[in-house]
């Protein structure tokens, strides 16, 4: 179960939201007083990020899910309890292992309970991996997802949509009309096809569903 696409997708959230957070900076130093774009794809859009960065933060985000997210959650998994144990277990660093935790219990995907050594009186906290919490939460996000790509299918299917041929606005009928068919630089707007539009966003709904579908399949053996 902790191999599947989704859990790698829900688990992403976790370092994108750490990316995020960085070019939301950067963009608040360039452009002051602007309003900041939110979610990570708009951010790099509006930075125009050189494609070199682009390529860095996604192997980023998917070499410390691979390589320390999934890690720690299967060590949780086996029955490791501390953080310390789970660093020598898996070889990552402490400070590291106990950011992914709290990260990890920020989602509820984890969960510690704390104790005091009767001898040192020194506290230990015991990790948990909570995996039916996981289990709903891509549960939702998937079905999230899903609600969004039906509006926009039907958004789609329900209105025609008309374009600038330089590429500068899209707008349906009633917007085009209030346009007088008219784009902003003085171009006749164009009549757009957007079936191909509708071919792909049926088939992400099929994707999503499939992928849901066999990881719900495997949680149930
Ligand atoms: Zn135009």
């Amino acid at each position: 179960m902790i191999n599947n696409p989704l859990v790698k997708k829900s688990l992403s959230q976790i370092i994108e939201k750490e990316h995020e957070d960085n070019l939301k900076k950067r963009f608040k130093e360039y452009y002051p007083g602007e309003e900041t774009p939110e979610g990570i794809d708009h951010l790099i859009r509006a930075l125009g990020l050189p494609a070199e960065d682009i390529q860095f933060i996604a192997n980023d985000i998917k070499e410390t899910v691979e390589k320390t997210i999934i890690p720690i959650i299967k060590a949780l998994r086996d029955g490791i309890e501390t953080d310390e144990e789970i660093a020598n277990k898996t070889g990552i660093k402490l400070n590291i292992v106990r950011k992914i935790l709290y990260k990890l219990y920020d989602l509820k995907i984890a969960n510690y309970k704390r104790s005091k050594d009767p001898e040192t009186q020194w506290f230990t906290y015991s990790w948990k991996f909570e995996e039916a919490e996981l289990i709903n939460k891509i549960n939702e996000e998937c079905e999230g997802e899903l609600s969004e790509l039906r509006e926009q299918l039907a958004n789609e299917e329900n209105n025609m949509f008309f374009i600038c041929p330089q590429g500068h606005v899209r707008y349906n009928f009633d917007e085009a009309s209030d346009e007088e068919f008219l784009c902003v630089c003085g171009e006749e707007l164009e009549f757009q096809d957007n079936s191909d539009i509708i071919k792909q966003i049926n088939e992400r709904i099929e994707l999503i569903e499939s992928d849901l579908n066999s990881f719900n399949e495997t949680i149930n053996k």
